[in-house]
């Protein structure tokens, strides 16, 4: 078995997540509503997906054999996080569908590939950037990019960690060694009006259908609040996202986040190729949930609908926001759902809440 354009499964089907975390957890649930059944395959048999899932299969994730036997006890493999490595992808494919392609994790893992993806294979604007190799190089990008730069890993940086904002040449080589002397990238700043997103995604035969545009508010780096829709024109958006689903021929649910200037244009800041936080409102809102669409999307099922039938926000439960489970419980306006994690830490995402708004 390969990865065949063609096959649709049937209820009953297992599908293999590589990951146990929320958004594991989450798929399994859309999945075992259509009738799937879901084995994970985790580091540690302790995670939110293994409370919902049919079995959990407890290995590292670069033991290939492990891997292989996984992959040949499932009738598709998807992952809930974009550093899968690349021989661990590689591994899989040979033995199973694994949607999204692997061309779409190499392009992610790495922000200077990525960046490159989509402002040349894709046609889509980015952030004016330039590679930094070394200390001088950060000094030369912040000259040719401008006043204000972001120097960030190109690898492994999530929440605003693995990057740093500078203004003058030692800061920037500082700024290099501080991230370890790895290579990185250096991004123009911008100073975006609203951080907005999309959620969409693609199934075999290239259908696509995407949510309209969500806008984000961020707090200490971390996702706050996403509210959908946003009384905006969410065309511009839609249609870059479409262009890189279609560069990449990807299948599954993609989220593009993008930075709006105060202009109303729009440039790309990254692409997460698997379900995200910002599409969590669409649990909520009325329409196919975003944990569904990508079920549907890898096991060749036609799209369900994208549209919301009213207007709703998500925010994230981060650490001890969760202890305030029973009063959130009576408030009738709010949906919640928690993640089934036992050990509470300061920012870590425990659960969030879904409200509908006006
Ligand atoms: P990232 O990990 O690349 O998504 O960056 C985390 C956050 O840092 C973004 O959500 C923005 O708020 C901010 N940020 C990242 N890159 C830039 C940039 N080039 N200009 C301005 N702010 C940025």
């Amino acid at each position: 078995m390969n990865n065949s354009k063609t096959s649709i499964l049937a209820p009953g089907s297992i599908i293999g997540i590589l990951g146990g975390g929320q958004l594991g957890r989450m798929l399994a649930l859309a999945a075992a509503r259509l009738g799937f059944i879901t084995y994970i395959y985790n580091p540690s048999a302790n995670c939110p997906a293994a409370q919902v899932a049919a079995k959990i299969i407890v290995g590292a994730y670069d033991d290939i054999a492990a891997i292989q036997k996984f992959a040949q006890s499932v009738d598709v493999m998807t992952y809930e996080f974009e550093n899968v490595p690349s021989a661990t992808a590689e591994a899989a494919v040979a033995l199973c569908p694994v949607f999204p392609p692997k061309i779409a994790l190499e392009t992610a893992q790495d922000r200077m590939t990525e960046k490159d993806f989509i402002a040349n294979k894709a046609g889509v604007p980015v952030a004016p950037n330039h590679t930094v190799d070394n200390e001088f190089d950060a000094k030369r990008a912040l000259n040719i990019l401008g006043d204000k730069i972001v120097i960030k890993t190109r690898r492994m940086g999530y929440d605003g960690k693995g990057q740093q904002i500078v203004e003058t040449d030692d800061a920037a080589m500082a700024a290099f060694k501080d991230l370890g002397s790895v290579p990185c990238i250096a991004e123009k700043f911008i100073p975006f009006a609203r951080e907005v997103s999309v959620v969409a995604a693609r199934n075999s035969v290239g259908d696509i259908a995407a949510y309209p545009l969500i806008e984000n508010e961020h707090r200490n780096h971390i996702l706050h609040k996403s509210t959908c829709p946003t009384h905006s024109d969410d065309g511009q958006a839609q249609a870059y996202t479409i262009k890189i689903l279609q560069a990449l021929d990807y299948v599954g649910v993609m989220a593009v986040e993008f930075f709006q200037l105060a202009d109303g244009s729009i440039i790309v800041n990254e692409i997460a190729p698997r379900v995200h936080n910002s599409g969590h409102w669409t649990m909520d809102a009325g329409c196919t949930d975003q944990f569904e669409l990508h079920i549907r999307a890898i096991t060749g099922w036609p799209l369900g609908s994208t549209q919301p039938l009213y207007r709703t926000e998500m925010i994230n439960l981060l650490g001890d926001d969760v202890q305030d489970w029973l009063s959130l419980a009576k408030d009738p306006n709010v949906k919640i759902h928690f993640y089934g994690k036992s050990d509470i830490r300061k920012g870590r995402k425990m659960g969030h809440i879904n409200r509908r708004v006006s």
